[in-house]
């Protein structure tokens, strides 16, 4: 049996082990990536590449359940739907969703999602720049469109929340959010429109970054995946993989959705749930957006990428397939159709589906773990996988190197499931 041994030793090439990667490498660590199919791929590639410091309220807050089961009554054009299963872990997740939904969640993850969104902003705007990555990186802000009077009041009292927490938020009324969008139908009202948030090519933007990793000196094993563990005293002695065993000094684990499959082996019960997702990337519009938009009755995201245009939406609870529902494509393009001018006739060229690795309290897991010393726990970033990627990079490397992080994190440990 072939042993490896390296000093880092990073699990699963998406979002946040090429981010660890990165800035591992940078530290001047030796990092060894293996991915048990493709990197850069993962759950990222073909998701919305809104980079949102703004986004510092949880999914877990006051309301989303009693808003949930009134999209449920809606199936054919609910954002929202969840599998049925008797999973005992499944249901534990459910509860400690619901238990999550309270105001004292949101102010306890406002912090936390602050710091680790502003510190991913900085660095993402940092490395673009610095790297030279041409992924159509824009700082335009995330435009947000209401149809309806309900949904523009919820939208304005977030954004006063919002600007009590210091993030830049526009307010506009329907003739100035017109003049900001003109790609808007005349049936939007108005919009909220969060200035310091950006957006990129997602796929691209991970493509070049696995390139960097691979020219910084990363070893890379594609196609290998991670299949158990040998531990003995709070230790992992070794990581086994289809393409033999590593011995690592730290080992990080980022494999997202699927973090709870390659944890089982070491009895670690981490309480991530997948929720999927799609999205339908076409040729630029006769009316192209200017903004990144999120049309917020269906919670769609509209993503500007260049010459390409991207349409996400759709938040399932489910098991870890990948399939594209056809049906659901069609639902996102239809609610697309309800906020902007869309042609008739669409370029499509790409129909893909990701998972979101979901926390009950709609905090990421970040730290290292108090059950094996030389684990550090990197996941769980639901919808903001791609957002949040430099700033946990950044604050992992910081860990592995026993250096104080930029900010408290405890509020992001495992324990506090
Ligand atoms: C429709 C949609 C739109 C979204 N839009 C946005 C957005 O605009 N902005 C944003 O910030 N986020 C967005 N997200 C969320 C974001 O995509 C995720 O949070 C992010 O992909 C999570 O990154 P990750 O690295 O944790 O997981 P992944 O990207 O899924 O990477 C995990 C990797 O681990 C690998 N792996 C699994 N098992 C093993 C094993 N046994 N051994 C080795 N490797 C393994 C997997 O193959 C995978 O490559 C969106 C998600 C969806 C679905």
């Amino acid at each position: 049996m072939i042993i490896r041994k390296t000093d880092v030793l990073i699990i699963g090439g998406g979002s946040i082990g090429l981010n660890c990667a990165y800035y591992l490498l940078k530290s001047g660590r030796k990092v060894t990536l293996v991915e048990s199919k493709t990197i850069a791929m993962g759950s990222s590639s073909g998701n919305a590449g809104h980079i949102v410091p703004s986004h510092i309220i949880p999914l877990a807050a006051p309301g989303i359940v009693g808003t949930a089961l009134q999209w449920m009554l809606d199936p054919k054009n609910s954002p929202f739907s969840m599998r049925i299963s008797l999973d005992p872990a499944y249901i534990s997740w459910l509860v400690q969703f619901m238990l999550a939904c309270s105001r004292s969640n949101v102010q306890r993850a406002i912090p936390p999602l602050k710091s680790l969104g502003q510190l991913s902003a900085n660095n993402f705007a940092q490395m673009i720049a610095g790297e030279r990555f041409d992924c159509h990186y824009q700082e335009k802000g995330l435009l947000f469109l209401y149809r309806t009077a309900d949904g523009f009041k919820d939208g304005q009292h977030e954004a006063e929340l919002m600007q009590k927490h210091g993030i830049p938020a526009d307010v506009l009324d329907k003739a100035a959010l017109h003049d900001r969008e003109p790609a808007a139908l005349d049936a939007v009202l108005g919009g909220v429109h969060y200035t310091g948030d950006a957006h990129l090519n997602p796929g691209l933007f991970l493509k070049l970054l696995g390139e960097r990793v691979h020219a910084l000196g990363a070893e890379i094993f594609e196609n290998t995946p991670v299949t158990g563990f040998d531990a003995a005293h709070g230790n992992i002695r070794v990581v086994r993989t289809s393409a033999g065993d590593f011995e690592a000094d730290e080992i990080v684990l980022a494999a997202g959705a699927w973090t709870p499959v390659v944890a089982h082996d070491l009895r670690l019960a981490i309480p991530v749930q997948s929720a999927r997702g799609y999205s339908l990337s076409m040729s630029a519009l006769k009316v192209m957006p200017r903004h990144a938009l999120l049309l917020a009755e269906h919670r769609v995201a509209v993503s500007p990428l260049g010459d390409l245009l991207r349409f996400t939406g759709r938040l399932e609870l489910s098991d870890l397939a990948t399939t594209v529902n056809a049906s659901r494509i069609a639902g996102i393009e239809r609610a697309v159709r309800e906020y902007i001018h869309v042609d008739d006739k669409l370029d499509i060229h790409d129909t893909w589906a990701g998972l979101r690795p979901t926390t009950p309290d709609g905090l990421p897991i970040i730290g290292r773990s108090t059950r094996y010393r030389n684990l550090i726990l990197a996941t769980g970033h639901a919808m903001l996988g791609l957002s949040l990627g430099p700033g946990t990079g950044q604050v992992v490397s910081d860990l592995v190197n026993g250096k104080e992080a930029a900010f408290d994190l405890s509020p992001l440990r495992a324990e506090r499931f």
